[in-house]
């Protein structure tokens, strides 16, 4: 089965790969000529999954699969939430977001919080979405230097380490996202299975 993977985040690829089995062929959106930015104006984390897939389908015409992520604080009452990437300004600075989130934090105890991805999977003139979840905690400053976006910020529960300073494997076996595309593979695999 060949199966777009709709994102230029190269970060992302490298986890998903790491989860798809070898019976998927992985396609990325420059092998199918897409060097534009896919729109996400929901504002919802799963309407912008939803709307990154269904603009592949429309104008490239393969079907594909898309995710979104939000890291959602609970003192914040869920934000930044499905405003991650742009939380402090459209310059979409990885950096400049975590210091916003570490200054608003700063004389606040409650420092759970959740990273939520959806991913939308547009096969068969059929919409399905899988989520992940993985809580955790906000850091006080930053650790490690793997992985990307919040990551050196974020300490899943049960882990005396950031994402950042995890191997990838370990991320993608206990993250949102491996959480959300392992769904996606057993779900890929049925379909296999029926062909
Ligand atoms: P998007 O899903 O690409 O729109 O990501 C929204 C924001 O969340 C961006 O600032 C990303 O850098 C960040 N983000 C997405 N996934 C992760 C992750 O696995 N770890 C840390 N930050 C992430």
């Amino acid at each position: 089965m060949d199966l777009v993977f709709a994102t230029n985040n190269l970060n992302k690829l490298k986890e998903v790969q790491a989860l798809i089995p070898s019976s998927i062929k992985l396609i990325s959106l420059k092998d199918i000529g897409c060097f534009e930015d896919i729109p996400e104006t929901q504002n919802t984390i799963e309407g912008n999954a939803i709307q990154k897939a269904e603009y592949i389908k429309k104008y490239y015409g393969y079907d594909c699969f898309a995710d979104d992520t939000g890291l959602e604080v609970e003192a914040l009452n869920g934000a930044p939430g499905v405003y991650s990437a742009r939380y402090a300004g459209e310059q979409r600075d990885t950096h400049d977001n975590m210091n916003k989130l570490l200054d608003e934090l700063a004389n606040t105890e409650n420092r759970n919080a959740q990273f939520k991805t959806v991913v939308a999977l547009h096969l068969n003139n059929k919409f399905q979405t899988f989520n992940g979840i993985c809580k955790g905690s906000i850091t006080k400053t930053k650790h490690g230097k793997k992985g990307f976006g919040y990551d050196p910020i974020f300490k899943p529960n049960d882990y005396d380490m950031t994402f950042a300073e995890m191997e990838l494997n370990l991320k993608n076996k206990i993250g949102h996202r491996g959480k959300a595309v392992s769904k996606l593979v057993d779900f890929l695999k049925t379909i296999q299975t029926k062909i």
